[in-house]
This record gives C-alpha cells, structure tokens and sequence, in this order.
C-alpha cells in the first residue's frame, strides 16, 4: 500500500498525519463501524470509480443495520468519495468507513458519536502478482464465516473482520494465499475478502446469500456479464467435495478482482492451471472496468 496525501474526515480534508482518531473511540474498541473497499481504474476518458453507487449504496445499508445516524445522502457521499480521489496524486483504491468515534466505554452503542472517513491509496495488486498472473492456492480454514444468527455477514462491519483476519493468516502460516470458510452447515461460504464462484458440469456456481457471504459487487458484476456471455450461473449451496473436484474454481472481489485457484489444501483444481472460463471472465472484468466496453457503461462513475 502507498500512502496519499490528504483524507477526507467529517467533511474537511486533513494530512494524512493528522487524520487520528481517541483511543477510547468506541469503534476502536468494539469494532462498531461499518466501510467499503471501492477500485478506481484508469480508462480512456480519465480516472473511473467502478460501480461508485452500488459500494455507496451498500455502505449506507450497513449503517441501517448498525442504526448508525449518517448525516449524507447518496449523493453527497459519492461526491465526497470523488472529490477524494481528485485531491490526491496516486489512487486506486477508496475506502470510506464509518464508525463510532466517540470515547465510550460500554457496550451500549446508542448515542456514541459516528465518525465519517475517506482514505484513498493505491493499492496495486491484492493477492501478489504471481497469483494473480499463475493462480492462486487456498486452505479451507478452521475458523467459520460468522453466521447470520451470530453477526451481520451481510454487511460489511467492522468487528466481523476479526474472522477474515484469523483466516487470512492461518492460511500465511500454512503456506497458501488465501483462506476459503465454511459456514454453520460446512457449506462453502467465502474467502477472508473475496467470494467463491466454481465451474462444473458446464455451469457457474457461487454461495448463495443466505449461506453467510457478504453480497460481492464483483460477484454481481461476474453475474452479469457471465450470463451475458452465454453461461449459466446459477446461486446453491457449495460443498466442500464440490468445490474440490469442481472443473474450475476462481475468487472475485474488488481488491483482488478476479483470481484463479489452482490448488485447495493441496488438491490440484482440474489441471492445476488457470481455467479457460475464469481466464475469459477475468479478461473481459479488465477491460469492462477500464471503460473498454460501452455495454458496461452504466457501471462507470466518471472523474
Ligand atoms: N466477501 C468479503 C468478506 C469481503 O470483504 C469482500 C470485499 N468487499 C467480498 C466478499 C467481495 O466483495 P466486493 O466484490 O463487493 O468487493
């Protein structure tokens, strides 16, 4: 990650040095906050911030479920998400949060002031480029996703990071890129922060919503274009058997985009290489992002 140089808080833009929050911030403590990882791409007319007002739209969402009190409308967040990018020099990447600032000790979240940031970085590539470029090797890992009884898996909260994090590095220290979970049934959910789509029997499959994923916007732009290329996708329950044997198995999310896997807990996916329908996908997600193909327009918040 590289750093920029000014952040959006609150309205005002401060250095990055000085963007500081209390320690006894509620947030920090108890991990109420809610935030977003938006990409900014390069394209022919300018920079491009992909599928702004779906992320705005999902940040909003997680700040009903949390009943944290935004003072900004759609449209006045996007703006300020915009106007973030343009302040700064080198931006890829956007992650806006918003969180219970104020010093609380206690449980009781009501009434702790909310806290509104905008940080931009350039972030470059998420899973290491050699994953990226060869595949990428996955452990199913011995922590859960949380559940929707147990957490809001749907939303984007802060807190339940700690999981994806405890994933994340026990599939480091076992070697591997990146962590696939299960969850309360020992179905396939996703990975520490992307979703999991397979390839099998000529069809596309991805965990279903209810099965404790965050609803990827990737997931859903993958969707959408996989089935406007002629592929049927279709949302199940994924086992995990299924997943091992499955012809392909690629992950999708903003930061990583779309990575293929080739090897979960030592099993080979098909041959072992890259799959000829994630490799396509993944293509055609490149240049749908950088404003290559007008169908895809809609989708393109233009700086
Ligand atoms: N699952 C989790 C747990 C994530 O954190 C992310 C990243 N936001 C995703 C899936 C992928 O979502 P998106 O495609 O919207 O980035």
């Amino acid at each position: 990650m590289e750093k920029t140089e000014k952040i959006w808080m609150d309205g005002e833009f401060v250095n990055w040095d000085d963007a500081k929050v209390h320690v006894l911030a509620h947030a920090l403590n108890y991990g109420t906050g809610v935030f977003e990882g938006i990409r900014v791409y390069e394209t022919s007319k300018g920079l491009s911030i992909f599928r702004l007002k779906e992320h705005v739209k999902r940040l909003m969402d997680a700040c009903k479920v949390m009943c944290f009190d935004l003072k900004y409308t759609h449209d006045e967040i996007c703006e300020a998400i915009s106007a973030t990018v343009k302040m700064n020099k080198k931006v890829d990447y956007v992650k806006p949060c918003v969180f219970l600032g104020g010093e609380a000790v206690g449980l009781n979240p009501i009434n702790v002031p909310v806290k509104f940031t905008i940080t931009s970085i350039y972030l470059g590539s998420y899973l290491g480029k050699e994953a990226q470029e060869k595949g990428a090797s996955l452990v199913t890992s011995s922590w859960f996703r949380p559940w929707n009884l147990a957490a809001p898996a749907g939303a984007k909260v802060n807190g339940i990071y700690v999981t994806s994090c405890l994933a994340k590095m026990e599939a480091k220290h076992r070697g591997a890129d990146e962590a696939v979970m299960l969850n309360a049934q020992g179905n396939i959910a996703e990975c520490s922060g992307e979703n999991l789509f397979i390839f099998k029997r000529g069809k596309l499959y991805t965990s279903k919503t209810s099965d404790s994923i965050l609803e990827g916007i990737t997931r859903n732009s993958i969707m959408e274009i996989a089935g406007d290329l002629g592929y049927e996708v279709v949302e199940d329950e994924i086992t995990r058997i299924e997943m091992y044997t499955a012809d392909e198995v690629f992950m999708t999310g903003t930061a990583a985009e779309i990575t293929m896997v080739t090897k979960i807990d030592n099993r080979l996916i098909g041959d072992g290489k890259p799959g000829k329908v994630g490799k396509q996908l993944a293509e055609k997600y490149a240049d749908v992002v950088r404003g290559k193909d007008p169908k895809y327009e809609k989708w393109l918040y233009r700086i």
